[in-house]
């Protein structure tokens, strides 16, 4: 029976993109949405939508029931999960199948199966994939796991059993920091996934992170479409995610596509699902774990197959046979993912949420944007904070990482601090050129991505204005520019949270700034301005700054108290009123979502006074340390 209506159980991006196919395969969709989403993207393009609950994730996207009960509802055939979500979940799947409904994802027993990080490494091992070094048994108790440590040796790194997306996750690096850092790794993993039973790991000190896309049928049939490389991770969770893998030997490929066909088939698969190695310095490949479920990074591996790996999702759930053999899936060429996320990567990569006051998305030849937000929309604290996600193909990596430049230059985004700065950045660094990144680079600070703000961004940016834009200079000079006639232009701006002030002039046909540096801009200069927020783009480099904005409040924040970056709980407060601090040190820890963040204090004072204890709930903003003012 062929499916021709689908749920979709998610939000965003991937509910688009997922719409999107089944537009294209003449199959009806239903979007399902919170009070936040009411007027979101996904729900508009949906054929039918359906409202499931509040903003609280346990009343909506994550409700079993009420998802089921829209499914009926609306009379649908199937449900797709997405990623993320109920995607992985065993329970929802059985859920699906009593009410008659196709799940579109992998089969319960395989869920339940690779939804423990230590039964999935137990089946790996019988099933001689390699596995990484550790421990992954039943007895938690803290001397057993202690021992298993100093057997394993260190480096070693904690992982919850039930772990995904970095959380629950840490290293440890010597014997003594062992107990501190469990806790810690059972605390988190006991608040995302409520279970907080571990595993053990050997560190490995120079990983890539390797995966392979796999797809089985229920006629026996089991394929991969390559692999992708998705080394560029920040805390443990990937932001640049490309295929082929650059620099992967012809023989070490082949034998991780095997092995990669060999888990599969030693578990009963079905559907599309990712096969996850982590590889050495020496080459060598050890499975880590697979996800049972389509990855945000699945577009790099259709660029290069030419395959949608949603239609072949679908298909394969309608009881159809894959639509092609391994010996005709071909790769061509090369693909790069970046994910735009609303966060400060100045900042420890601290989503920032807010109006999305402009959303410029450029799209070019050979590549996709998918993005469930536009102009207008907010990032909020209830959900990830992606913006989109920008791919694009090219027939080789050079040329491709070109043409993402490309791309990033000609977006802009303003109302929200983003990573596009950052990812220009990266992609411009010699060690990605030479895919010389580990997945540990950007934690170890290895890359030197340190900028500073050019002349020539100021010449640029002064050009743009004087020449290109009226209203932009009308808005600013009232707001930070002195034009008197053929005077200089004087400028104060903020860069990277430092003031400064720059002179321009004109002399002899070329911008003259601070009286030193003379700059003519260049067609592939850029410059997007919104209200007081300029974007610059020079050498494929992104320079944000700002100038004073006169008509926002002015921020609350200062070296004098400790307040908190964004909503969440306090899990710990380390001083008391009177104790004496010093800069760096660590005086509260919460939790925002989902994550600990450590809130340290940014000069030697005194506590005058402490706001809040632990367990506490705090809103943006709130005051959480006053210090004794300097
Ligand atoms: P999660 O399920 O939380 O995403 P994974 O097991 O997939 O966790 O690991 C996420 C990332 O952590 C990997 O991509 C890799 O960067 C890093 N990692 C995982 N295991 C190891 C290890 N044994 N040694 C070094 N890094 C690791």
């Amino acid at each position: 029976m062929p499916i021709s209506k689908i749920l979709i159980a998610n939000r965003g991006e991937i509910a688009v993109r997922i719409i999107n196919t089944c537009r294209r395969m003449h199959i009806k969709t239903v979007a399902v949405y919170a009070d936040a989403d009411r007027y979101a993207k996904h729900v508009q393009m949906a054929d039918e939508s359906c409202h499931i609950g509040s903003t609280d994730l346990s009343d909506s996207y994550l409700n079993v029931d009420k998802i089921i009960a829209a499914a009926k509802k609306h009379g649908v055939d199937a449900v797709h999960p997405g990623y993320g979500f109920l995607s992985e979940r065993a329970s929802f799947a059985e859920a699906l199948k009593s009410a008659g409904l196709i799940f579109i994802g992998a089969p319960v027993e395989a869920l339940n199966l690779m939804g423990s990080k230590s039964a999935a490494k137990q089946t790996m091992l019988q099933a001689d994939v390699p596995c990484v070094p550790g421990y992954q048994d039943d007895d938690q108790s803290v001397n057993t796991l202690q021992q298993a440590a100093n057997e394993i040796g260190y480096p070693v790194l904690i992982k919850a059993v039930a772990g995904g997306g970095g959380k629950g996750m840490k290293i440890v690096h010597a014997a003594e920091d062992f107990l501190n850092q469990l806790s810690s790794a059972k605390r988190e993993a006991m608040n995302a996934f409520g279970d907080d039973q571990v595993i053990l790991e050997k560190y490995i000190t120079r990983p890539k992170h390797i995966e392979v896309q796999v797809f089985a049928d229920s006629h026996g049939h089991v394929v991969h479409l390559f692999e992708r490389d998705c080394s560029t991770q920040r805390r443990y969770q990937k932001i640049i995610e490309e295929a082929p893998a650059a620099g992967l030997s012809d023989a070490t490929r082949t034998d991780m596509l095997n092995a990669a066909i060999k888990a599969t088939q030693a578990i009963d698969y079905l559907g599309a699902g990712t096969i996850e190695f982590i590889m050495d310095g020496d080459d060598s490949f050890y499975f880590m774990e697979m996800n049972t479920r389509l990855q945000v990074e699945h577009r790099v591996t259709e660029m290069i197959t030419g395959v949608d790996l949603v239609e072949w999702q679908i298909r394969v759930a309608q009881g159809e046979p894959l639509p092609m053999k391994q010996t005709e899936i071909h790769d061509k060429g090369h693909a790069i993912q970046v994910r735009l996320y609303a966060e400060d990567p100045q900042n420890n990569y601290l989503p920032s949420t807010g109006l999305l006051e402009l959303v410029k998305l450029a799209q070019i030849e050979n590549s996709v944007v998918d993005s469930g937000v536009r102009t207008s929309d907010s990032v909020t604290i209830h959900y990830d904070p992606m913006i989109a996600k920008l791919v694009v193909w090219a027939k080789n990596r050079k040329v491709c990482i070109n043409k993402m430049q490309t791309i990033l230059n000609q977006s802009a985004i303003f109302g929200v601090k983003t990573n596009m700065a950052f990812l220009s950045q990266l992609l411009n660094n010699n060690a990605f050129k030479k895919h010389q990144i580990y997945t540990n680079s950007l934690d170890n600070d290895e890359l030197d991505l340190s900028t500073e703000l050019l002349p020539e961004v100021i010449a640029i940016y002064s050009h743009h204005l004087l020449k290109h834009n009226t209203e932009a200079r009308a808005w600013q000079q009232s707001n930070g520019w002195r034009v008197q006639g053929e005077q200089p232009l004087e400028l104060q701006l903020t860069f990277l949270g430092e003031e400064q002030n720059h002179v321009v002039s004109w002399e002899e046909g070329e911008y003259l700034i601070n009286g030193s540096h003379h700059y003519l801009p260049q067609a592939k200069d850029l410059c997007h301005i919104h209200r007081n927020q300029v974007q610059v783009v020079h050498n494929n480099l992104r320079y944000e700054f700002t100038l004073p904005d006169y008509e926002a409040k002015t921020s609350a924040s200062n070296a004098n108290a400790i307040y908190a970056p964004m909503p969440g709980k306090i899990i710990e407060v380390k001083v008391s009123a009177g104790e004496s601090v010093k800069a760096g040190q660590t005086v509260v820890v919460m939790e925002a979502m989902k994550m600990e963040l450590e809130l340290k204090v940014e000069r030697d004072a005194v506590v005058e006074k402490v706001f809040h204890q632990q367990a506490d709930q705090v809103t943006a903003d709130a005051m959480l340390v006053e210090l004794e003012s300097s």
